[in-house]
């Protein structure tokens, strides 16, 4: 048995060696290239699973500071009927490409606030959900200003509209589902879209204002974003009785570690603005806090700061961290099934 597994294991090692080998000629490069470009086809043709669940993807788990792989703020919100953005930072457009998200089904992006690490890809969402064959304009919801905000995007990007629009015809591009569409919520005013229902809350996050965070209830689950921000009163309150409240975290260790390491080396700069953003993030251990006096069956840590993806890093964010708590992965699944208890989560 130990030599035919050897046997089997030498002959796997000669034929991957003799693909590889190939590869250096054109004609089974040419092979190779159409049947790959076949399945990526195959891939983008096939259906999106939809089933009766409040469906999470975590489309960035990053903030702006720290060195890793994981993109900025978003995450995708998804029912048979719905497909929303909570913010949209660099780098999340790729996640939503590469896991497949039905981004012609994109309904709307709700901004938690106006830092660049929230909106940078607002653009690139409305361009990839355009070119895919979305039916209506894409809604930007978020705090006073996002009508500011959407008007300049959409003068920023006219020449790129037009463009596209005279190169593949009206038909396929029309150019007044280009247009972005900016919609401002109020706080405590909840948005009724069928059987979805948002509501904002303040969040936060000076001076950073005005700062909202989401909750979403749809068929008896529920979920919190948090956008960016400290703790506060509207915190608890909203997060009481979900299924999962995803909160940023800022791990005070890790940011404090950054500043002396800075001021040590003479980067006064770099020092200061580790020592600036403690104030307003959420710390690991005020979230285990205010977790403790509510009823929330999950809390996931996303949007780290710093972002890191490193095992020391990641166990750093978990010390003292209660059951119940996770750290997000770029990439991964929440899905909550319909009038239910359970919570699957997975991968990519
Ligand atoms: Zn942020
Ligand atoms: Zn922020």
């Amino acid at each position: 048995m130990r030599k035919f597994l050897l046997f089997s294991l030498a002959v796997i090692l000669f034929l991957g060696a003799a693909f590889r080998a190939s590869l250096e000629f054109e004609k089974p490069q040419d092979l190779t290239i159409e049947f790959l470009t076949k399945s990526l086809m195959q891939n983008a043709a096939r259906e999106f699973p939809s089933p009766d669940a409040l469906q999470i993807f975590m489309c960035g788990t990053g903030g702006p500071i720290g060195n890793s792989g994981r993109a900025q703020a978003c995450i995708a919100v998804i029912t048979p009927n719905h497909f929303y953005l909570v913010d949209v930072g660099a780098g999340s457009t790729a996640n939503l490409q590469k896991s497949g998200l039905p981004m012609k089904r994109l309904k709307g992006i709700f901004i938690t606030h106006f830092h660049s690490d929230h909106i940078a890809e607002i653009y690139e969402a409305n361009l990839i959900s355009w070119v895919g064959g979305r039916s209506k304009k894409l809604a930007v919801l978020g705090p006073e200003g996002t009508n500011t905000l959407i008007k300049s995007i959409n003068e920023t990007y006219s020449f790129d509209r037009r463009y596209r629009t005279k190169h593949h015809g009206e038909k396929l591009l029309p150019s007044a589902l280009g247009l972005i569409s900016g919609k401002e919520i109020i706080p405590g005013k909840p948005i009724i879209d069928g059987e979805l229902v948002v509501t904002p809350y303040s969040a936060d996050h000076s001076p950073a204002h005005p700062a909202v965070g989401y909750r979403f209830d749809y068929r008896g689950r529920s979920v919190v974003v948090s956008g960016d921000g400290n703790i506060n009163e509207q915190t608890k309150l909203i997060s009481h009785s979900t299924d999962i409240l995803f909160h940023d975290a800022l791990s005070r260790g890790l940011v404090s570690n950054l500043e002396h390491a800075a001021r040590d080396l003479g980067l006064d700069r770099l020092s200061k603005i580790f020592f600036d953003i403690q104030d307003y993030h959420a710390s690991t251990s005020a979230i285990s806090m205010m977790a403790r006096d509510i009823d929330v069956k999950f809390v996931v840590f996303y949007h780290l700061v710093p972002a890191t993806d490193a095992y020391l890093g990641e166990r750093e964010f978990k010390r003292n961290m209660p059951e119940n708590f996770l750290i997000s992965q770029d990439r991964q699944w929440y899905i909550l099934p319909s009038q239910e208890e359970e919570i699957k989560i997975f991968g990519d």
